[in-house]
């Protein structure tokens, strides 16, 4: 489902991703760890474009991102046509972003509408069946302000179902959370994972890692250090930046 090959990325004279290759299959959860500032958040950005990448290649379900290949020459593709593979790659932030003046039920209808045409009543019928997905049908008239943060996160989630991609990406999608409502998240990933859903989760909860995950990649310093089963990296570390690493969050 995704390949990324090589990929280099700089911010000034900071190479943020020095050599990334990783594979992720179809209904795999992979989960991503690492120290702050090794580029998990710039790996998953590049994913859909959100950054370019200055070396490398990345493909999402067969589909160069961001490219289009003409003979051995690679030209960037139009914003519409970047916005158009997005919608096939949903993203969840740390932060929600949820639009904070729209409804729940307009935050999930929005993107459905504009993006991929559905009717009104079409995507209030997907809306209604994911809200009830993430056990919040009883919130659709909400704004996101009224919600707890646990239920904006869901609502994140069933949002970027929405859109039916086939590939989700979430950055720490419970750091921001008060400790008690993280499982409920957390529940709802677990969830989506049992399904068959592709994931890759950048996230610092070993447990879920340990539980959910089919494969662990271990980043420090722009690259991947270390990948395995969860078993195997978070059991069985072969390195010392990953030893040290679990260590302290363990
Ligand atoms: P992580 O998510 O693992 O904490 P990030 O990918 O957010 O790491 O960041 C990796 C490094 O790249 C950090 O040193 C960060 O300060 C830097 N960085 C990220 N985004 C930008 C940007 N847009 N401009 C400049 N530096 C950036
Ligand atoms: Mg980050």
């Amino acid at each position: 489902m995704v390949e990324v090959r090589g990929v280099h990325k700089r911010f000034g004279s900071h190479e943020v991703l020095r050599g990334i290759d990783l594979d992720v299959y179809p209904g795999e959860v992979t989960v991503v760890l690492g120290p702050s500032g090794s580029g998990k958040s710039t790996l998953l950005r590049t994913l859909n474009h959100l950054e370019k990448v200055d070396r490398g290649q990345i493909s999402v379900d067969g589909g160069l991102i961001g490219y289009r290949r003409v003979g051995d020459r690679l030209y960037e593709l139009r914003e519409r046509e970047i916005l158009r593979q997005r919608t096939r790659i949903g993203f969840v932030f740390q932060n929600f972003h949820l639009f904070p003046h729209l409804t729940v039920l307009d935050n999930l209808t929005e993107a459905p509408v504009s993006a991929l045409g559905l009717s009104r009543a079409e995507a209030v019928a997907r809306a209604d069946r994911l809200l009830e997905r993430v056990g919040l049908a009883d919130k659709r008239r909400a704004y996101p302000r009224q919600l707890s943060g646990g239920q904006q996160q869901r609502v994140a989630i069933a949002r970027a179902l929405a859109l039916e991609p086939r590939l989700l990406l979430f950055d720490e999608p419970t750091s921001a959370l008060d400790p008690e409502l993280v499982g409920e998240v957390l529940d709802v990933i677990r969830d989506l994972a049992e399904q068959g859903t592709t994931m890759i989760v950048v996230t610092h909860e070993i447990g879920f890692a340990r539980e959910v995950a089919d494969t662990v990649v271990f980043m420090d310093e722009g690259r991947i250090v270390e990948r395995g089963t969860p078993a195997e990296v978070l059991d069985r570390p072969r390195h010392e930046r990953t030893r040290a690493f679990l260590s302290k969050v363990l």
